[in-house]
């Protein structure tokens, strides 16, 4: 194979998947105006469904705008070289490998961000705005970036260095040593996430004495949950929207309520939410996944070792000194199926443990609360309620709420 068909395969491998993500989007979008199964009625009165069917409308419309625009962008990118410019860049600022890679992933990145800001600026002060949704304010959005950079510059280019070092040290095998190292990395962010990453970002606080902590501590109880391992998160500076989750193990197990959602929501329907996390945590849900993505990152790092030190790869891209950053972005591309395909069996896993965990919550609590709030949910944050059956197989993390529904309202 020569370099030109690489990086025609290459240019054929982004423009499928980009086809790939609108026909799906498209197939969702025809399904904005479904008839709301019966089941879901009471989700919605005539005003706000009116205003979640111009939300979804919004949203989509959006999003084909600036993917479409990125994917232009991406595909002049190839077309003009430009990443045997980039690269050419950072050989003229150094010869040292390693400051190579970071100054040619640096300007990338940069780039790329200088493209995308604008639209995540105009998703969350326009259409979030619009909608009711948006709390933050410039100041925080453009602190939130500047912290976003500095963990980047800190974290991404801390590894990046090791793994090219890694790279220069021992070869195609390097991958061992990476692995090892991403093994490590994501067992302390797994971990410690709360207490190192969140704070940067928001204040958590534990459960306020009162009779929420009372039914918390209740319910608790039963299930041997520990009541200083519950914190409630100032998500409302950001968004009006709800959320909870489950994170850490062992000593650092916690569940993180948002806000939001403890003012949305009745005491009973905070307490559901509460057992639907803790079936996550009684499930070793996180542990599953933490595993999970080790076995798939060490083969995802396997085949690089395999790839990355063939020069065509580099060559396709225009680059005629072969090194391992150009390398990893032409792997990148091509790996697109494989990752396709994991993430399918990923959501696919993801929505198994939220049926697991609502089962949990049924058995140890009570279904009708669960329901009740989830659909509150729903409501304050303008869900679309008919969704595509194959998008929701491709990129729904959980199962919709019509079917969370069905298996909530099954006896125990
Ligand atoms: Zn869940």
């Amino acid at each position: 194979m020569n370099p030109t068909t690489v990086f025609y395969i290459i240019i054929a491998f982004i423009i499928i998947s980009f086809a790939i993500d609108q026909i799906l989007d498209w197939l969702n979008a025809r399904h904005f105006d479904d008839p709301i199964p019966a089941e879901l009625a009471d989700v919605y009165d005539e005003e706000s469904y009116r205003k979640s069917q111009s939300y979804k409308k919004a949203n989509s419309k959006f999003a084909a705008l600036s993917s479409g625009f990125m994917l232009l962008v991406t595909l002049v990118f190839f077309f003009v070289d430009g990443f045997a410019y980039v690269d050419t860049i950072a050989r003229s600022i150094t010869d040292n490998e390693i400051l190579v890679g970071l100054i040619f992933f640096g300007i990338i990145l940069i780039g790329s961000d200088i493209l995308t800001t604008p639209f995540s600026y105009y998703k969350t002060f326009v259409i979030e705005e619009r909608f009711g949704f948006n709390k933050s304010t410039r100041a925080l959005f453009f602190a939130d970036k500047l912290k976003g950079w500095i963990m980047t510059i800190l974290v991404g280019g801390g590894l990046l260095a090791l793994i090219i070092w890694f790279y220069q040290l021992s070869g195609s095998s390097f991958w061992i040593y990476a692995w090892i190292l991403f093994a490590i990395f994501a067992l302390i962010m797994n971990m410690f996430y709360a207490k190192l990453i969140v704070p940067l970002f928001n204040k958590q606080k534990p459960l306020e004495k009162g009779s929420l902590r009372e039914k918390i501590e209740a319910y608790s109880a039963t299930v041997g949950f520990k009541l200083d391992n519950i914190f409630i998160i100032d998500g409302s500076k950001r968004s009006t929207k709800a959320n909870a989750y489950f994170s850490g193990f062992g000593s650092e197990k916690r569940i993180t309520l948002y806000d939001t959602l403890v003012n949305d929501l009745e005491d009973e329907e905070i307490v559901a939410v509460l057992a639907h996390e803790v079936g996550h945590y009684r499930k070793n849900h996180i542990i599953i996944n933490l595993a999970t993505s080790i076995v798939l990152t060490g083969f995802t790092l396997w085949l690089l070792g395999i790839f990355v030190s063939q020069p065509i790869f580099s060559e396709a891209l225009g680059v005629t000194t072969p090194s391992f950053h150009v390398g990893l972005i032409a792997f990148g591309i091509l790996y697109t199926p494989i990752s396709g395909i994991t993430s399918f069996l990923m959501n696919l896993l993801s929505r198994k443990f939220e049926y697991q965990a609502d089962d949990f919550a049924k058995n140890t609590f009570a279904a009708a609360p669960l329901i009740s709030s989830l659909k509150k949910l729903s409501r304050n944050s303008l869900s679309n309620l008919t969704p595509h059956p194959l998008y929701v197989k491709f990129q729904y993390s959980h199962p919709t709420l019509l079917q969370r529904y069905q298996n909530l309202s099954q006896a125990k």
